[in-house]
């Protein structure tokens, strides 16, 4: 097999650890595989590295700074090759521009736009073990790049992808992706298998284990990828395409954000053009808002409510306060925020399948006490906003009333 691994910064925090991951990048080939290995930077390295930028200059959207924090990732291919030379194997390592992962020019959240594996393959059929540097690249003008915090999981597997590689390894501090968090529900299960489209969704709803872009990545050229811990041989999670028995299981997952506001605008008239007219000012500010909800009144004005990342509700507030009095004339406007809120979400592809998840969600929120202020669904999540000193309870709440801490296997329809 040709297996491409990855490890991430906690896997490669030390010399010691550095050395176990050279011991099992060897293992893999003594069992007669074809290895590749992305590393991130030791852990808290490119922290620190972006903290000494902050003290010269506050915009990591520049190209120097991505000179500055590629750097940690230099260093770790570097002493990952040294380590498996040191346990008997051969080793090359590779820094984005010299297996040219070539990107576009957006720094600090580049996309990459092709690899050329030509040296990777070659390294590996010379017997070494390529070491290939996570999270940098390099734009057509030869300007160091990179992809994006967390961004060696999409390193990894785009070069899984372009080695057309049987498995991409990604090996991390825990031991795969789990029905929620286990530091709130203890009895939360390890998910055997997940569906890409899930995992997406659990990704973007702040499931920190993969970057989003590495599973639509992953999902666009069919790349498996087995989330596991560097410190154990168990199996962690498999995340592969949807597949029948995926569709038994309604809820494959429960989330809570903490780190969204909400932002409604009062007594806007009730016209065309409004709401583009509102939320232009946001775009043109790169401000991503996301569920939007609109209510009309039978006066002729309707409010309009939605939430965005909570570092950009100020910014936001304030470009309201300049828009809207222009947009309802004299009187009537109010912008209103709360920062105390939380988006739980219930994610599962058996969704498509099963009638019933949106009501059971809603029932089991309203037998708690808690209130619901906003809904949003998609064809395989249900999200509500609600306040955030109920989150733990609501998650806790869903995972039981889902059934998440019996075995998938064990788990009925509703
Ligand atoms: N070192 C980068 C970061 O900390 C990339 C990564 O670890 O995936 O975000
Ligand atoms: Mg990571």
């Amino acid at each position: 097999m040709l297996i491409v691994q990855k490890y991430g910064g906690t896997s490669v925090g030390s010399i010691e650890r550095m050395k176990n991951v050279a011991a099992r990048c060897l293992a893999s080939q003594r069992q007669g595989h074809q290895v590749a290995v992305v590393v991130s930077a030791m852990s808290g390295e490119t922290n620190r590295l972006l903290k000494l930028v902050d003290e010269i200059h506050d915009d990591h959207n520049d190209r120097e700074v991505d000179v500055i924090v590629s750097t940690g990732e230099q260093v770790s291919v570097g002493l990952v090759a040294l380590a498996i030379r040191k346990a008997g194997g051969k080793a090359r390592s590779f820094l984005g521009h010299q297996c040219k992962i070539l990107t576009d020019s957006s720094f600090a959240r580049a996309r990459i736009v092709d690899i050329d594996a030509g040296p990777i393959r070659d390294a590996m059929a010379a017997g070494e073990i390529a070491v290939i540097a996570g999270f940098q690249g390099v734009d057509e003008k030869g300007n160091i790049t990179t992809l994006g915090r967390g961004g060696s999981d999409t390193t990894g597997v785009a070069i899984a992808a372009a080695l057309k590689a049987d498995v991409c390894e990604i090996y991390t501090d825990v031991d795969g992706v789990y029905t929620t968090d286990p530091n709130i529900v203890p009895t939360a299960r390890k998910i055997e298998r997940i569906s890409y489209e899930e995992m997406l969704e659990l990704a973007s709803l702040g499931a920190k284990v993969l970057q989003i872009r590495s599973v639509e990545l992953g999902m666009k050229y069919a790349v498996p990828i087995h989330v596991r811990s560097s410190f154990s041989d168990v199996e962690g999670t498999w995340v592969v395409p949807e597949d029948a028995a995926m569709e038994k299981v309604t809820v494959s997952g429960v989330t809570a954000s903490r780190d969204e506001s909400k932002i409604t605008v009062e007594d806007l008239p009730d016209q065309p053009g409004i709401a583009a007219r509102m939320f232009a000012p946001l775009a043109d500010a790169n401000i991503s808002v996301d569920m939007i909800v609109q209510n009309q009144a039978y006066d002729g004005t309707t409010d309009l409510t939605f939430t965005l990342p909570k570092i950009d509700r100020k910014r936001a507030v304030d470009l309201l306060k300049e828009q809207v009095p222009e947009l309802v004339g004299k009187d009537g406007e109010r912008v209103v925020f709360d920062d105390e809120i939380s988006k739980v979400s219930v994610v599962g592809v058996g969704m498509r399948s099963h009638a019933g998840i949106a009501k059971t969600m809603f029932t089991l929120l309203a037998d708690e006490g808690i209130n619901i202020q906003l809904i949003s669904t998609s064809e395989i999540k249900v999200s509500c906003v609600i306040a955030r000193k109920y989150a733990e309870l609501a998650v806790r709440t869903l995972h039981e009333g889902f059934g998440l801490s019996l075995p998938a296997s064990e788990r009925t329809g509703l």
